[in-house]
């Protein structure tokens, strides 16, 4: 837990989960006190107070009097906002969870946004807050320096109206637009592609990991799927849900459940399920889950895993770390664990560890394809 002094107050915050990452990363950075310093300087809003993109729960509990609402597509960002309210109890407020694909409240009176990691995310976002946003609606958006583009701001005018930015402090930023473009509305929701193999249409939501085209990782995976098993095969941090898509035509006797702690990723593995076999919905479950935490101890066969390798702009194997202990905890004996990982991760040495076996099903100059069995 650390120490967040900013304008108006302090808070105790921790990352999620706790004590998982980095001792040397913060929950919170320069753009959400510079945020914080600017909001303290307004006057009364009128109207509901909108926050998008909390990272983990630092503008949410500093603003928690004003009862806002926080949107964004993390479910892990969610649960570190309820932790670390939970952490700074307060008699004032309480925050209003909403997920990235649920309406925005009408007329908000301010927004408090962090610039997203990906440019899709923040166009559906703006077109989102266009549709409820009014002439009177305050919008402060704030990102390090270095990930405010030309084109990140040419989205606000075009979308919003009006944009201006801030000088920097401490590499952080502030953008602030007013809201006078017409309500327009967005383009195609989802960017939609074709797997090769199997004339699949694959459709993707804003966010979801490499959207625009198979990730090369997972393209080598499908070479390595399991084949002709029973039992529970999860597809875990699914994302457009291509893995488990393909093994639930080569396991006709499974059930293939998709697991991702992002709200599109499971949106589109379900749209990608309904549209290319209508036929197998019966055996499929979709779960925004941090991880296999719903899972029961030895209730699955397989776990396939392409795992994540940042959280929100921090490049981090712990979340991986923590798949593979999950693996091992929810697996059956007998039952297996098969990861892609670029070589350059120790991925082996780690899950032989923890599984007590290890072995390399495929290798190519990027990637291997890792299977180990629970004994
Ligand atoms: N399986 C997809 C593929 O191969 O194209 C996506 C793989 S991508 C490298 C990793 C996925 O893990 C992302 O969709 C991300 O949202 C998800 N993820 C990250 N942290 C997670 C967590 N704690 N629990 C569940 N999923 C998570």
């Amino acid at each position: 837990m650390s120490r967040f002094d900013y304008a108006s107050g302090t808070l105790e915050l921790d990352r999620y989960p706790p004590g998982a990452a980095d001792d040397n990363l913060q929950a919170w950075d320069a753009a959400d006190e510079y945020l914080l310093a600017h909001i303290a300087t307004l006057g009364a809003v009128a109207g509901p107070t909108l926050i998008l993109n909390d990272s983990f729960g630092a503008l949410a509990c500093a603003l928690r009097a004003l009862s806002p609402y926080s949107s964004g597509d993390s479910y892990l960002s969610q649960l570190a906002t309820r932790h670390n309210d939970r952490q700074n109890p307060g008699d004032d407020g309480e925050i209003h969870f909403l997920d990235s694909l649920s309406p925005l409240p009408d007329a908000p009176g301010l927004v408090v946004m962090k610039i997203p990691k990906t440019l899709a995310l923040l166009e559906y976002q703006l077109y989102a807050l266009r549709r409820v946003a009014t002439a009177a609606t305050q919008v402060i958006a704030a990102g390090k320096v270095k990930d405010i583009h030309n084109s990140t701001l040419q989205r606000f005018s075009d979308i919003l109206g009006p944009t201006r930015t801030s000088l920097a402090k401490k590499k952080a930023r502030l953008i602030f637009s007013q809201v006078t473009a017409p309500a327009a509305d967005s383009p195609d929701r989802c960017c939609v592609w074709t797997l090769e193999e199997s004339g699949y249409q694959i459709h993707n939501h804003a966010n979801v990991f490499s959207r625009a085209s198979l990730d090369i990782g997972a393209r080598f995976f499908m070479h390595h799927l399991p084949k002709g098993l029973d039992g529970t095969l999860v597809d875990l941090g699914c994302g457009n849900g291509v893995l488990g898509l393909t093994a639930l035509g080569q396991n006709p006797g499974s059930e293939v459940h998709f697991v991702d702690e992002s709200y599109m990723a499971v949106a589109s593995s379900r749209i990608n399920i309904e549209i290319n076999r209508p036929q197998d919905m019966a055996r499929c479950r979709f779960s925004v889950e941090n991880s296999l935490a719903g899972y029961d101890a030895g209730s699955v066969q397989v776990v396939l895993c392409n795992p994540p390798f940042h959280q929100q702009q921090a490049i981090t194997d712990h979340i991986a770390r923590e798949m593979f202990r999950d693996a091992k905890r929810t697996l059956r004996v007998g039952g297996e664990l098969r990861v892609v990982a670029n070589r350059h991760l120790d991925y082996y040495h780690q899950i032989k560890q923890l599984f007590g076996n290890c072995t390399t099903l495929g290798s190519n100059p990027k990637f291997v394809v890792l299977r180990a069995v629970k004994i």
